[in-house]
């Protein structure tokens, strides 16, 4: 599909503040308006039209997977605090007092999950830590452009909702890109640079060029590849198709290429709907027509897309349109997790019954996958061995080099959802990993 047949779609945000001018929602039973009013002072909102208009099914809304990905919702919030607020909100209480009660909830649901905090920001030598640059895993570094900290709608389930909410206070950001040019020319080691946010590709094209041009005429340390961790194209298409400034983005990741980059266009796709609409269809079609890579991702999320048919069709699809199924997650320990989350056990199975459906084209997608403090940690199976249920694990990434594609084992257990539930099997006191120092997985 061309991007001439595709019309131009002007851009517009919902958030709390406007939310009863979205057209749709005059429709909707009051308890849901009610609670959305309710959650979303406590957990991040914001929609836009083309998912309003173009990926919610709005017959039956309070089962359409993308309505939940975007609403925020009842069961996101425990009992007693939704109850206690609701009251609070229905009794009128000034802005101020509103506003504090949230924040208290906000502080108790865990807003900084796996040592994003203290592990992962490097020290420089003077011993200061360069905000906006994590560097986690050997050849990786990721960096996060101040402008780049928002996304075009927010996922319910999302582990950065502190920063949205301000709790986090974009801590993690860097506005300067020689900060990145002089961290890489000091690591040699790094091979590639993953952007994040939020959605770096949320910037405008100006501001996503001075970020990437140094990169591309300095060339520092050893950089073969850039990526973009993004949700733009699930999000707003448009963004690469008839948006002012969509020509000179195109425009940049063809000078990306040019330079002898590898581009990887890190997609976060939560649900096969999304890759359904002529847009997002005809921004693939253009964005692969440059020589970049578009590699899919997503965490496995209670109610969204727990479901192995959901996983083989998007899968399958992705195929189809020339994307990469690359991760399945497990939904992080942070914000609303007992509504989201997924045993261990159950992502395996959901993981396995989508794999086995689908060729080896797809096979390329590896999951479910949990982002950990020691490292990305692969549930690779479950397994009887004399007599004892087990659960198989590996690294898939990992602080130390040494421990990644290594096999390790835990006591099955059905209800863990995270790898701080899981016990080592065989009556070990600790998983290995644990022996190196990293003695607690409970900031996990
Ligand atoms: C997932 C991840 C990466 C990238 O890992 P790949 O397996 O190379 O895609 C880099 N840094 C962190 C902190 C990550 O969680
Ligand atoms: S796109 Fe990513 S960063 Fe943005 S709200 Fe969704 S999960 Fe969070």
């Amino acid at each position: 599909m061309s991007k001439l047949t595709i019309k131009p779609k002007s851009y517009k945000a919902f958030t709390t503040r406007n939310i009863d001018t979205i057209p749709q929602f005059e429709a909707l039973p009051s308890e849901i308006h009610d609670a959305i009013q309710v959650v979303s002072r406590v957990m991040p909102f914001r929609a836009n039209n083309y998912v309003t208009d173009e990926l919610i099914d709005w017959s039956n809304p309070e089962a359409d997977p993308i309505f939940k990905l975007v609403f925020p919702q009842k069961g996101m919030m425990a009992v007693d605090d939704y109850d206690a607020l609701a009251a609070k909100c229905a009794a009128g209480e000034p802005e101020a007092a509103l506003r504090a009660a949230a924040r208290n909830i906000q502080l108790k649901m865990n807003p900084h999950p796996a040592g994003q905090m203290e592990l992962n920001v490097p020290k420089c030598d003077l011993g200061q830590s360069i905000n906006g640059i994590q560097h986690k895993y050997k050849e990786t570094v990721l960096f996060f452009p101040t402008q780049g900290q928002v996304c075009h709608a927010y996922c319910t389930y999302c582990f950065r909702w502190a920063q949205f909410v301000g709790v986090d206070d974009l801590k993690f950001a860097c506005g300067d890109p020689q900060a990145l040019v002089d961290y890489l020319n000091a690591h040699p080691e790094v091979t590639n640079v993953l952007f994040t946010g939020g959605d770096p590709l949320i910037m405008t094209s100006k501001i996503l060029r001075r970020y990437v041009e140094p990169l591309l005429t300095q060339r520092p340390g050893n950089v073969r590849s850039i990526r973009f961790g993004t949700k733009v194209l699930a999000y707003w298409p448009y963004r690469f198709l008839t948006d002012k400034d969509a020509d000179d983005v195109m425009a940049l990741f063809d000078e990306i290429i040019a330079a002898g980059f590898h581009l990887a266009i890190m997609s976060h796709f939560s649900h096969s709907r999304e890759l359904e609409t002529d847009a997002v269809q005809a921004a693939i079609s253009r964005i692969l027509s440059t020589g970049a890579n578009i590699r899919c991702q997503a965490p496995l999320i209670r109610h969204i897309n727990d479901d192995p048919e959901v996983w083989r069709a998007m899968w399958e699809k992705q195929v189809s349109l020339g994307a990469i199924p690359y991760y399945m997650f497990v939904e992080r320990d942070t914000g609303p997790k007992e509504y989201f989350s997924v045993p261990l056990a159950e992502a395996y199975q959901i993981f396995t019954e989508a794999y086995s459906k689908v060729s080896g084209l797809a096979r390329t997608v590896r999951g479910p996958s949990m982002s950990a403090t020691p490292g990305k940690v692969l549930v690779d199976g479950i397994a009887e061995v004399g007599g004892q249920k087990l659960l198989a694990l590996k690294f898939i990434q990992a602080r130390d080099p040494e421990w990644v594609n290594k096999l390790f084992f835990a006591e099955y257990d059905e209800k863990a959802v995270w790898l701080d539930g899981l016990k080592p099997a065989f009556g070990e006191q600790r998983f290995f990993f644990e022996k190196a120092g990293l003695s607690s997985l409970r900031i996990a």
